[in-house]
Parts: C-alpha cells; structure tokens; sequence
C-alpha cells in the first residue's frame, strides 16, 4: 500500500513539474504575442488617415465627393503610388496628406500631430520642416538658378550656409546636374527641371515627398531617369515617397498600390510580394 502511496504521488510530482512547464511555456508564448503586438505599435505610421472626405460644392446641388471615407496608413521608408484616372481624386487626397486643403471631415496625422487641429500658420511652418512637394508642373522660381531654387527651402528654415551649400552640392551629385547648378530653369529640360524640384523637395531632409503626377510632362526617357532617382534616395536617404500616377510605366516601379475610383479606395496591394 505505501510502496503504491509513493508511486502515486511521484507520478502527481511528474505531473505538477510537467503542467508547469507547460504553464511557463504557455506564457512565454504570451509574453512573445505580447512583444509583437507592441513591435507592431511601435512601427508607428508616418502618416494616418481616418475616414477622410472632401466634399467640393458641398452646399450646392452638384456637390462633388473627390475624396470618400479614406483610412489610410504610410509607413516610414515607402514607396508608394496612389493610381485612378483623371478625377479618381489624387491630388486632393495628397493636398490633404500634405495639408495644402483641409478635409470636409476625418483626420490626418503625421508622426503623430493631428494636423487638422493646427491653425493656418502652424500648418505652414509643419509643412516647412516635415514635407517635401513636388508637382506636376516643376514650380521652380525662373528668377533663381538651379541650386537658389533648391538653397531657398533651407534658407527658409535657417540652416547656416555652409551646411546649405554641402546639402545642395550632395543632392545635385544625386541627380546628376551637378554641371548646372547656376543654370536658371528655362535652361534645363523638362526632366531637368523635374530633377531639381525633386532635390527642392528633398533639400530640408523631410519625413516624406509627396509628389502630384511627377512625371504626367516627361518623356519616357526622362521618366525613367527620375524614377531611378526617386528609387536611388529612397534607398540612400530613406526617404517616403507617395507619388501619384496613372501611368502604367510609373505603376510598376512602385512597391505599393493605392487604387482610386470614385475618390474611394478600391484596392492597396503591395507589389512586391507579386515579384
Ligand atoms: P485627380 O487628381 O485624380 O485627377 P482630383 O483630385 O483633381 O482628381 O479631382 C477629384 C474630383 O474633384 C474631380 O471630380 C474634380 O473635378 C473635383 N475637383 C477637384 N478640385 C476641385 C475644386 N477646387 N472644386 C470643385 N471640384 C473639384
Ligand atoms: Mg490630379
């Protein structure tokens, strides 16, 4: 009887030391799905959009709804484009990342400031030091040579000359015009042009470029070479690119796609999975 009293309970130990082993790997496992769900926390978005509208005309009989419920989210390091046909809605929806316009309702934060609560003064200054633009149609000020147009920005900001001129001379490297930075734009070509507007935007080290159909006035020569550009900074800079498109050639160098239609979004694919 005692000999099985002893049995028994050595079997019970066996048991105990076996379910809590079992109990402290269970909670390891916990404690790692807990590790990931803050991982996942901490690779916060750069910029977030929730239930974003904006309604043109909204009091008159023809109001339009360019942008429609968007929630978006855009990581650090992307390289992103937002696609649909003409009047899908992309360049509202980058006025409203870049708070160029307001939304008739919904939030855009950026590293975590929700930018619709800034007053008009405050947006600017924020748009200074956290955005780069660039746009369809270059913008450079004819007056100012290549390296003033990119220079002004920083200048803007107060970054000491000599810091200026090594950012300026670094980026001019980048995109290859290194040989014209005292030419003033209505020296250079298009895809010239484009290219310093790239090195504009990017002169003050922004969190992210958002760029409007950069490439809708290029031929497909120049087109690809500020694409290699923009990937090339995006690599050496890591810097965000969210750039519109509805250029079947631009589509494919991007590594995500954000569909319109309708000023919805109607899908969002990473494509680099499908490579
Ligand atoms: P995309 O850039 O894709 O061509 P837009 O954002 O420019 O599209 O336009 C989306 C819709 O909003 C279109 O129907 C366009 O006509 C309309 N829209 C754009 N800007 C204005 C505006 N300032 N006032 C009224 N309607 C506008
Ligand atoms: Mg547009």
């Amino acid at each position: 009887m005692e000999h099985f009293l002893a049995k028994f309970a050595k079997h019970i130990k066996k048991k105990v030391i076996e379910l809590t082993r079992l109990i402290i790997v269970i909670s390891y496992l916990e404690f790692i799905c807990l590790l990931k769900i803050d991982f996942w926390d901490f690779t916060m978005s750069i910029i977030k959009t929730i239930n974003l509208n904006k309604i043109y005309d909204a009091e008159t009989e023809i109001p339009v709804h360019a942008v429609n419920d968007v929630s978006l989210e855009f990581e650090a390091g992307e390289f992103t484009a937002i696609i649909g046909p003409s009047g899908c809605g992309k360049t509202t929806l980058l006025n409203l990342l870049g708070g160029l316009d307001r939304p008739t309702s919904g939030t855009v934060t950026i590293d975590g400031t929700d930018i619709i609560k800034l007053s008009s003064s405050e947006i600017i200054d924020f748009r200074l030091r956290n955005i780069g633009f660039v746009f369809q149609a270059y913008n450079l000020v004819p007056v100012l040579t290549a390296k003033e147009n990119v220079e002004f920005i920083m200048q803007l900001q107060g970054i000491p000359k000599q810091q200026r001129e090594e950012r300026v001379l670094q980026l001019f490297e980048q995109i290859g015009l290194k040989d014209r930075l005292n030419n003033r734009p209505g020296k250079l070509s298009g895809g010239q042009q484009q290219r310093v507007a790239v090195a504009r935007a990017l002169a003050s080290k922004p969190k992210f470029v958002l760029a409007d159909e950069p490439t809708a006035n290029l031929d497909s020569k120049s087109t690809s070479n500020l694409l290699d550009i923009m990937e090339k900074l995006n690599e050496v800079e890591n810097t965000t690119f969210i750039f519109s498109t509805h250029d079947s050639r631009v589509m494919k160098r991007a590594r995500r796609l954000v569909s319109l239609e309708d000023g919805k979004v109607v899908s969002d694919n990473n494509q680099m999975e499908h490579r």
